[in-house]
């Protein structure tokens, strides 16, 4: 789970105009701010300074998200009007991109709280658009060009980011039957790569056969992997086999 952490706007600002809101779209940005230390919690700081004119809800970097509005109340984000829906209906969400958080984590992160926020709010996926849609404004200026893929990344997110999956580092270079067979981590890695998907050195042998050993029953389950995703079946790990393993176990 991200934490969200709430650090509401001051009422006494302007920019909490506390106009009450039952939202209907969810309003995508980038923060334009590539500078170091340019995170979310730096932008809670901003927003809540009273010579700050606009607002938006929440603010999302690399691990943590900052929310700066309740979102039964309008922030000025959407650049339509004081009484555009932009401003009057929508959620805005800011992804930093400081030059040192990580800019791909969080586009994740704020993936995941969109569909967490259009789950309690009942906001159809259709609603989730860019901030250019309200005012023409180029921003999410690093999503805009990539913005489907940006949506079916909200809608095929079955699991918080941060909930840790087990990872399946896998050798590279070639791995074949040799005589005498090769041993070691990497063999290792390949094996546990294999039996995540059930393709298993030695079904029902003591560990299932990973024993970092490449022999005819390694060499055998890379060959039924292989032969199961369309590669030639010849037994042997190399570049292509890896992507594969790589794409099926993401
Ligand atoms: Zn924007």
């Amino acid at each position: 789970m991200v934490t969200i952490k709430k650090d509401f706007i001051p009422a006494s600002n302007d920019n909490r105009p506390g106009y009450a809101m039952t939202p209907a779209y969810i309003t995508v940005h980038n923060t334009a701010n590539t500078a170091k230390g340019a995170d979310a919690k730096m932008h809670a700081n901003y927003v809540k300074n009273p010579s700050t004119s606009e607002s938006w809800h929440y603010t999302v970097d690399d691990s943590v998200i900052y929310q700066h509005l309740p979102i039964d109340e309008n922030g000025w984000h959407a650049g339509d009007g004081t009484n555009g829906t932009g401003n009057r209906k929508s959620i805005g969400i800011e992804i930093c991109e400081n030059a040192d958080g990580d800019f791909e984590k969080a586009t994740a992160n704020a993936q995941w709280l969109i569909r967490k926020l259009m789950k309690e709010n009942n906001i159809p996926l259709k609603h989730v658009v860019p901030h250019k849609k309200w005012s023409g404004k180029e921003c999410p200026r690093k999503l805009l060009d990539q913005w489907s893929s940006f949506i079916n990344g909200i809608s095929s997110f079955n699991t918080p980011p941060k909930e840790s999956s087990p990872t399946y580092p896998l050798p590279s270079g070639v791995i074949k039957l040799t005589s005498p067979y090769r041993k070691g981590t990497n063999v290792l890695q390949l094996q546990k790569a294999l039996a995540a998907l059930h393709f298993y050195p030695d079904k029902g042998a003591k560990n299932n056969g990973i024993d970092g050993v490449y022999g005819p029953k390694t060499a055998n389950a890379v060959k039924r992997f292989q032969l199961m995703n369309g590669l030639t079946a010849d037994g042997i790990y190399g570049p292509k086999t890896k992507a594969k393993l790589k794409s099926k176990l993401k």
